[in-house]
């Protein structure tokens, strides 16, 4: 049976290692048939051992449905470009028969002293910086990519529930992903009529490098105890959820932000953790 992405083509971004939910959505996406280009945080000049790259070469290299990598810091607009500039080599564009079916933005960054403060504390320069690369970097990419987007492409983007309701210890990250799911709104809208469709995956607690900065320790046990499943979600889960939301299979769906949290969202009191169970 042919794979879900099978003669599909497409950008990842946001893939620092292992544990990184582009990768868990990534890994489908080719055991799928999928092919991707990836990009990584650019290495630092002196950094001779390319840490960045070497992570993310590590885990694509002897993958053939791996097209390139490239380096990118999304708030660089040169960079951005190259980037785009390389999926038309390698993808084409709707001009030429070819070009992009999904893209998949999964970048967050807030400087950590102002994540750690509350968020009536947070300074102006932290909040321009968390908000120009969790926000306005889903803008960019798309702005970008829009030549080369086919009629029927998906963007996905990665939020948390910390943008709906205050989530104490999320802080200005929380303000960045109510922005991020007005951002997705309004580029489903905008972009709908060329047939792309826009759409977040609300993840649970998973343990990442951005997460542990976030405080996702503290909310695992929280999770397990008061979502309806009783219990958190899996990479492996959050890879799923993320390929149907990229792929055909999700055709229709725009505009929407879909939890993947075990029915967390849903709950309106502690539940069983109030009953003691
Ligand atoms: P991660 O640290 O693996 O991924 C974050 C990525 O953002 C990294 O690859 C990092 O290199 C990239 N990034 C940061 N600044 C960048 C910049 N200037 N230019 C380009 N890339 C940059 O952690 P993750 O948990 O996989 O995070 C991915 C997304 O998922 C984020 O938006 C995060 O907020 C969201 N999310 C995470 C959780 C969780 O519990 N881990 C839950 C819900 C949503």
């Amino acid at each position: 049976m042919a794979g879900l992405f099978e003669g599909k083509r497409g950008l990842i971004t946001g893939v620092f290692n292992k544990q990184s939910i582009a990768w868990a959505i990534a890994e489908r996406v080719m055991q799928e048939g999928g092919e991707c280009g990836f990009t990584h945080m650019p290495d630092k000049p002196d950094d001779e051992r390319k840490k960045n790259r070497g992570r993310v070469v590590k885990l694509v290299e002897d993958n053939p449905r791996c097209k390139f990598l490239e380096p990118m810091d999304v708030t660089n607009d040169d960079h951005v470009a190259a980037v785009m500039a390389r999926c038309e080599a390698e993808f084409g564009s709707p001009a030429s028969a070819g070009g992009i079916d999904f893209l998949l933005h999964s970048i967050a960054f807030a400087p950590p002293e102002d994540l750690k403060k509350d968020t009536v504390d947070c300074s102006r320069e932290g909040f321009k910086h968390a908000m120009a690369i969790s926000v306005h970097s889903l803008m960019a990419l798309s702005s970008a990519a829009k030549p080369l987007l086919k009629p029927d492409a998906s963007i996905l983007t990665l939020t948390y529930y910390g943008g709906e309701k205050a989530v104490p210890g999320y802080n200005v990250m929380g303000v960045c992903k109510a922005a991020l799911d007005a951002t997705v709104k309004y580029l489903a809208y905008e972009l709908g009529p060329q047939g792309v469709r826009v759409n977040a995956l609300s993840a649970g607690p998973l343990q990442t490098i951005s997460g542990r900065g976030a405080g996702v320790d503290a909310m695992l046990g929280l999770y397990e105890a008061m979502a309806p499943l009783g219990r958190n979600i899996t990479h492996d889960e959050v890879g799923k959820s993320g390929a149907y939301l990229l792929s055909d299979m999700s055709s229709g769906v725009s505009g929407e932000i879909l939890h993947l949290d075990g029915g967390y969202n849903a709950m309106g009191s502690p539940g069983r953790l109030l009953q003691g169970i």
